[in-house]
């Protein structure tokens, strides 16, 4: 973002507006902390703002300041047309191609506010007035936090904001053990402390609210754990008669794929997860060092996201799937096999 783009954009801010703030679909801590904190913010500054989720997420996110507000698009779908239909800005955080937002995609498109993107995943398409993508961030909390300093206002930066930023910036990093997490984001996540964040207690909402069928779903998917030695590669399954036999509840599964990747030697993994009521498998990727999974899930998974985390989908059964995954997989062996 050039200082150009952000003189207009204080410009344009210098006056109440209507604003509606996007995250991708199945919001996760990242999404719903950048979007939130970027309201409290503009609030602040007397704008009309709100956030709109594609979908629901999960509840170990329905805790931060402002969350009650927060409107659905898939269930509030009127309500949610209207406001963008009047929005003068239209602000899309945590991901960068109008198809993340699922069936809000359309209604995104056809409005002709401004738009502004804030966000780090690999490949931004073109869509915005004003861009700001960078893939080196740690999350797209990090760059609201950058975007506020950039306004020259983190003076205005309060306990809600500061409360939302650090959600998102905690949950993108692994609680700050990534290699995304730089000095810069220890010294912001230092500030947002002062400001006034209850680090513990965020840390605690978000990760010591399992339930018991959460940590025997969890058992579940340790069990079915494969491991592929010679390719490094280690993968798990979760079928949709295993997610009700655990009483699955959107939010489950997160971060299960990490104790894939967790394994002494292993620098890519996999979780795939049957979803019948969608028709497809939901795919995460995770790898550690230089073999991207942004560019495996590209080439092979309808999908995208970092290097070293993405999504991706399949539409065969979960057999098929897993068939697909280790066909491929030989192919990269010497890429694996360099890290
Ligand atoms: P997760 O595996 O947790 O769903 O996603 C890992 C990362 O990849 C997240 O940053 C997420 O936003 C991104 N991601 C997930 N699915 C997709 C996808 O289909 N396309 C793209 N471009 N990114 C994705
Ligand atoms: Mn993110």
């Amino acid at each position: 973002m050039n200082t150009n783009d952000i003189k207009a954009i204080k410009q344009l801010l210098s006056t109440p507006k209507n604003i509606v703030i996007v995250p991708h679909k199945n919001p996760d801590g990242d999404a719903i902390g950048s979007t939130l904190g970027l309201y409290h913010y503009l609030k602040k500054l007397n704008h009309n703002a709100r956030v709109i989720t594609p979908n629901d997420y999960p509840d170990f996110l329905k805790w931060p300041p402002g969350e009650e507000t927060i409107l659905k698009y898939d269930t509030q779908t009127e309500e949610c047309n209207t406001l963008i239909s009047n929005a003068d800005i239209i602000f899309t955080l945590d991901f960068n191609a109008f198809h993340r937002t699922g069936k809000m995609a359309p209604s995104l498109e056809s409005s002709d506010a401004i738009k502004i993107l804030i966000d780090h995943h690999q490949e931004p398409d073109d869509y915005a007035t004003y861009i700001y993508s960078d893939v080196n961030m740690s999350s797209t909390c990090e760059m609201v936090y950058h975007f506020i300093d950039m306004l020259d206002d983190t003076d205005k930066i309060d306990e809600d904001i500061a409360t939302c930023l650090y959600l998102g910036i905690m949950t993108d990093t692994g609680s700050f053990r990534f290699l995304s997490t730089t000095s810069t984001t220890h010294r912001i996540v230092a500030e947002l402390i002062d400001k006034g964040v209850k680090n513990a207690d965020v840390h605690n909402n978000v990760y010591d609210t399992n339930s018991y069928n959460r940590l025997q779903l969890l058992g579940c998917a340790l069990t079915n754990l494969k491991v592929l030695p010679e390719l490094r590669t280690a993968y798990i399954t979760l079928s949709q008669n295993e997610l009700q036999k655990f009483d699955y509840k959107k939010g489950d599964t997160e971060g299960i794929v990490n104790y894939a990747l967790s394994l002494n030697n292993i620098v890519f993994a996999a979780i795939f997860i049957e979803d019948r009521q969608e028709g497809i498998i939901k795919i995460s990727f995770r790898s550690k060092g230089n073999f991207s999974v942004n560019e495996f899930s590209r080439a092979h998974f309808n999908g995208g996201g970092h290097n070293n985390a993405a999504g991706g989908r399949s539409e065969v059964s979960l057999n098929e799937t897993i068939e697909k995954f280790i066909s491929i997989l030989p192919s990269y062996k010497d890429p694996l096999n360099n890290e």
